[in-house]
């Protein structure tokens, strides 16, 4: 019978763990988080008002409370956790599905100016991430620009240009639905280095901005011309001639009106194309404007400087260009690519398999695809961990209760019942404040919940 680690219970972790019980009918798995609370980016990365797509954490659910299953939530893996060694000796199998933990930079002077922030720490405390701290985002900000054309950048528009009374329904905490509420941001720009056609957002998100109530959606016609699929998008693949549509539709609506007369709206997204960020600029020691060198395609799908440059006003700057992976403790890392080197999930070093040492999800394939697109990853490196069940049944792994060695480690994990505390505790605090659920933004009130429910 094999025990398997499985660090991080994002979606990655849950298809790992649901795909070896599947495929191996004794297998044992432990799913272990750093949090206290399962679920990885559909818990704090999924935008609140999503849902839909945050309803998943049903069909995550189900795979943690699987017989085979066990959630420690709590326990990080690597410095100042549990070491990625020990981990290693307690189980037959370790299976790192940790994501991309980092954010990339712009590498462009002023990127840390007051007010410039990586989108992914405002998602962060707006989803109630316990290591969120209030950044005071929307605080004395009247126009937001937020770099890249990605499902985040989408997402952290959305928030932004949403009014409160479209938040109080979702799970947002109180703190950053007040902070939203009492925000100022009028103008929103969601600016891009290339074009309509190579925007990696995804037709259904961006059309979302066109249904936001009291918003206006502008794009100019020239701007987004520079792209030369752009008046034809016939022979591009059907996603992106999709988006080329939905922001030649906003065009044409516009005519023109990127920098024409606004509507009556209260709020505006502006959609700027081949604009690549080279400084932000500081008034009074804070973030006041974005300097843009405009772009033309370079005809081979990226784009060139024109040495034309046009600044942009905004209070609040989100970079929003993407995540990095960081280095699990102990294994080996390609920093280029922020990924660890694998051969179909078994980890790689120096062209040689660690044995017993397996990836999923964003740490093996980089911070790309949508959620589901974690189920195949997951099968192929349960598919590799299970053909070399022989091997790894014959390891050295101690009998008994891995967490029994942990805890002798000092470690006390928040297990299934910690969590579901948390859930009960989340949905009185809603009940209280007269909203649905609401979610718990802090360690100590997480943990406390947690430690009530455990008794
Ligand atoms: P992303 O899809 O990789 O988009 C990053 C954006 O940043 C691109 O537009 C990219 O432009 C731009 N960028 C990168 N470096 C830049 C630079 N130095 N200067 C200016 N722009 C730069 O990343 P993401 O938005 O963080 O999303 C990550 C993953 O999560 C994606 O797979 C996404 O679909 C997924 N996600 C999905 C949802 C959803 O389904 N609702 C929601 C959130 C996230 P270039 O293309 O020119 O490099």
């Amino acid at each position: 019978m094999l025990r398997v680690a499985v660090v991080g219970s994002g979606p990655s972790g849950c298809y790992t763990a649901q795909s070896l019980v599947q495929q191996d009918a004794e297998v044992r798995v432990d799913v272990l988080d750093r949090l206290p609370c399962p679920y990885g980016l559909v818990r704090y990365g999924v935008a609140p008002d999503h849902e839909k797509i945050k309803s998943l954490q049903g069909a995550l659910r189900t795979v943690l409370e699987h017989e085979r299953v066990r959630f420690l939530g709590g326990v990080p893996v690597g410095p100042g956790g549990v070491p990625a060694d020990l981990l290693r000796r307690l189980y037959h199998a370790v299976v790192y599905c940790v994501g991309a933990a980092a954010d990339r930079r712009l590498g462009v002077p002023g990127e840390d100016l007051p007010g410039s922030w990586p989108a992914t720490e405002f998602v962060s405390w707006y989803s109630a991430h316990p290591d969120a701290a209030d950044g005071g985002y929307v605080r004395g900000a009247r126009t937001a620009v937020v770099v890249g054309m990605g499902n985040v950048a989408v997402d952290v528009v959305r928030i932004l240009a949403r009014g409160a009374a479209e938040l109080s329904g979702t799970d947002m905490p109180e703190a950053a639905l007040r902070a939203l509420a009492a925000g100022r941001v009028r103008e929103i720009h969601m600016v891009g280095r290339r074009g309509p056609s190579q925007a990696r957002f995804t037709t259904k998100e961006l059309r979302e901005l066109g249904a936001l109530p009291d918003t206006e959606v502008l794009a100019d016609p020239a701007e987004a011309a520079l792209d030369p699929a752009y008046r034809d998008p016939s022979a591009l693949p059907a996603a992106a001639r999709r988006n080329v549509e939905v922001v030649r539709g906003w065009a044409a609506a516009a005519s023109g009106a990127v920098t024409g007369r606004p509507g009556r709206a209260t709020r505006r997204i502006r959609l700027r194309f081949h604009l690549r960020p080279v400084e932000l600029l500081a008034r009074a020691g804070r973030v006041g404007a974005v300097r843009f060198e405009r772009t033309v395609p370079d005809g081979d799908g990226g784009v060139t400087g024109t040495g034309r440059y046009e600044e942009i006003e905004a209070q609040l700057v989100l970079r929003s260009v993407g995540y990095r992976g960081v280095a699990p403790q102990g294994l080996p890392f390609d920093t280029a690519n922020g990924t660890v080197p694998h051969l179909a999930g078994r980890v790689v070093r120096a062209g040689a398999v660690v044995p017993g040492v397996y990836v999923a999800g964003w740490i093996k394939r980089g911070p790309t695809g949508v959620i589901g697109t974690n189920r195949p990853c997951a099968k192929e490196t349960v598919t590799s961990l299970l053909a070399d069940a022989g091997l790894l049944a014959g390891a050295d792994v101690p009998g008994g209760d891995p967490l029994t060695a942990l805890r002798a480690e000092g470690v006390e994990p928040v297990e299934w019942a910690g969590w579901r505390a948390i859930e009960r505790a989340e949905a009185e605090l809603g009940a209280a404040l007269g909203r649905t659920v609401v979610k718990l933004p802090d360690w100590e009130s997480l943990l406390t919940a947690a430690r009530a429910g455990s008794r």
